[in-house]
């Protein structure tokens, strides 16, 4: 596995963004973002291992020291590319570009960035993404979107993940939603347990679509 550093922004990033959106242009792309413990990881081992013979995942993976991510995504035999963020608490295009030079992208259908945890800075950086998608577990509690609204209006989709959970806490699945769809009423929203499965079909086939419209 691949560990790539963090250095300082010499360039604005919209024109790296806009130098990955370029190289990517036959890939499908997606930036997974949610706060701590929302389950990105969890939901992307899942995804790779029920896409596995059909769409080929890159991962570039942002934490800010360790590789354990990056470890458990390796276990799931995708390539991916640690981005040790040395502290800072988003990723950038810059990073996103390093990473991409460490990985097959001829050989791949759909690269996934896992963000940094954090619900805040990271929507404001694009990172040269096709999709933003912003994960919300339900034991976070159901006041998230209307707090941190930004990550849901810049994104194209969200999971709310840990679904088994709810019975176990206040989460209004319907109250939610219909929050979320104030704030962003083009959002594709999946319910999804990545721990049981429930719900992963549905955000598959939306994934392996995205990837087959790119290609054609
Ligand atoms: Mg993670
Ligand atoms: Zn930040």
């Amino acid at each position: 596995m691949k560990v790539v550093m963090a250095q300082r922004i010499l360039r604005a990033n919209d024109q790296v963004a806009k130098e990955n959106r370029e190289r990517l242009q036959r890939l499908t792309t997606v930036n997974l973002i949610s706060s701590p413990g929302a389950g990105k990881t969890t939901l992307l081992e899942k995804t790779i291992a029920a896409l596995k013979g059909d769409v080929v995942i890159s991962v570039v993976e942002g934490d800010i020291y360790t590789t354990r991510d990056a470890e458990r995504i390796a276990g799931q035999g995708a390539d991916v590319v640690q981005v040790n963020t040395e502290g800072l608490c988003h990723l950038d295009a810059n990073m996103v570009g390093r990473a991409l030079d460490h990985l097959n992208l001829a050989g791949t259908d759909l690269i996934v960035i896992e963000n940094v945890g954090n619900l805040v800075c990271p929507a404001e950086f694009d990172l040269g993404e096709d999709y933003k998608v912003a994960v919300l577990s339900v034991t976070e509690g159901g006041d998230k979107p209307a707090k941190y609204p930004l990550v849901f209006r810049q994104s194209h989709a969200a999971v709310i993940n840990k679904s088994d959970l709810i019975p176990y806490t206040d989460f209004d699945l319907e109250t939610v939603t219909r929050e979320i769809m104030t704030i962003n009423p083009d959002l594709e929203i999946f319910v999804i347990s990545a721990r049981t499965g429930e719900g992963l079909e549905k955000w598959c086939a939306w994934l392996r679509d995205r990837v087959r419209e790119k290609k054609n």
